[in-house]
């Protein structure tokens, strides 16, 4: 028997989820946001995929990031680096920093002037997040001046939503009206607004190029409301040990489970090293086919314990589900862990076997 866990994670259900954002964004854009590894599922797997379905416009986070993307898509498709470039490094030619300060604004102008080849580069207005981007201040002396965009070609200017995922929030008609505002005081660029939740607060959060991440791994971007995207995760593993124990007999470290009835307890290899959070002990639960198979003790390193006294056919090498399927979807395993769905993608090991086939 293979002990090893495997991560299915369906490539078909992630392009069919960008297929439907972008048909909510038209006539806009739709980039897809791979950052962080594609939150995790695997950039090198996930953005070709993207860009044969036609995805034109990608963000990563760090110019790494970037790099290694460049290599996998090759020339042609944006790459826009979210953290922009490090003071100092031009980077890399063929990736597209993001502005977020007036002093990035100046030295990459400055830059461009000088090579008398003007900058491709996003302009960030921060409307709301007090993160990253141009400030008021910053952005009234842009707009006072605009000579001091000469040697910058603007791709986009973008900003980012705070509260998009809470469709009542009045933070979110704020930030689109700053946004608007800003946008009519500088030279006239295309813009980008939404991320995955802006998408569903409305058409004019669409702007000319959506930035989805979350909604494209199946994340809901409308927490509360029926999920509209499909799922594209499934993370089996199969049973590696089954015990016996009496009435009375603890499991795991601190002995935090104390079997109130004798119980068979199964042990897999999948633990908080691999992403399965440690805030998970006492409060996950797995399955076999549609038997829900609560969680018992804490979760280890590399091993959780299940009660599978309810199914007693179960035996070593059995696999159960644990993400996925009957088992919990990414966003209830998260609730669960007292976290969001993003953690629980971007945390997921490299432990796994992955296979990007059919979930
Ligand atoms: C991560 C990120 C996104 C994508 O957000 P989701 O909520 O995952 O859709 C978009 N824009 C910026 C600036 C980001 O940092």
């Amino acid at each position: 028997m293979d002990p090893s866990a495997i991560l299915r994670i369906h490539l078909a259900a992630i392009v069919e989820n960008w297929r439907l954002l972008a048909a909510r964004a038209a006539p806009g854009a739709v980039a897809g946001v791979v950052k962080a590894n594609a939150y995790g599922l695997g950039a090198d797997r996930v953005a070709p995929a993207l860009q044969a379905a036609g995805c034109r416009h990608f963000f990563v986070a760090h110019l790494a990031e970037g790099v290694s993307l460049r290599g996998t898509l090759g020339p042609g498709p944006m790459i826009a680096v979210l953290n922009g470039f490090a003071p100092g490094a031009d980077g890399d030619s063929a990736l597209v920093p993001v502005l977020n300060s007036l002093g990035d604004v100046l030295s990459h102008a400055a830059a461009g002037r000088a090579a008398g080849q003007a900058r491709r580069a996003l302009l960030h207005l921060d409307t709301g997040m007090a993160r990253l981007g141009l400030d008021a201040g910053e952005q009234a002396r842009l707009a006072a001046d605009h000579s001091l965009l000469a040697g910058l070609d603007v791709l986009y200017v973008m900003s980012h939503l705070a509260c998009a995922d809470e469709p009542d929030h009045p933070l979110n008609a704020k930030q689109a009206a700053r946004f608007a505002r800003a946008c009519a005081m500088l030279p006239k660029f295309k813009r980008s607004f939404a991320n995955s939740s802006g998408l569903f607060l409305g058409l004019d959060y669409a702007s000319d190029l959506a930035r989805p991440g979350c909604a494209l791994y199946g994340i809901n971007p409308r927490p509360g409301a029926p999920n509209p995207m499909r799922q594209v995760l499934r993370l089996e593993a199969p049973i590696l040990q089954i015990r016996e124990i009496p009435a009375g007999a603890s499991v795991g470290y601190g002995a935090s489970f104390v079997a109130a009835r004798a119980s068979r307890i199964a042990t897999i290899a999948v633990g908080y090293a691999d992403g399965y959070l440690r805030s998970l002990s006492g409060q996950g639960v797995a399955a076999y086919r549609d038997m829900v198979l609560p969680l018992v003790g804490r979760v280890s390193m590399d091993l959780i314990t299940l009660d599978v006294t309810e199914a007693p056919g179960l035996s070593p090498g059995d696999a159960v589900t644990l993400i996925g399927g009957a088992a919990p979807s990414p966003d209830d395993l998260a609730t669960r862990a007292g976290t969001i769905g993003y953690e629980i993608l971007t945390s997921l090991g490299d432990r796994y076997r992955r296979d990007y086939g059919a979930v």
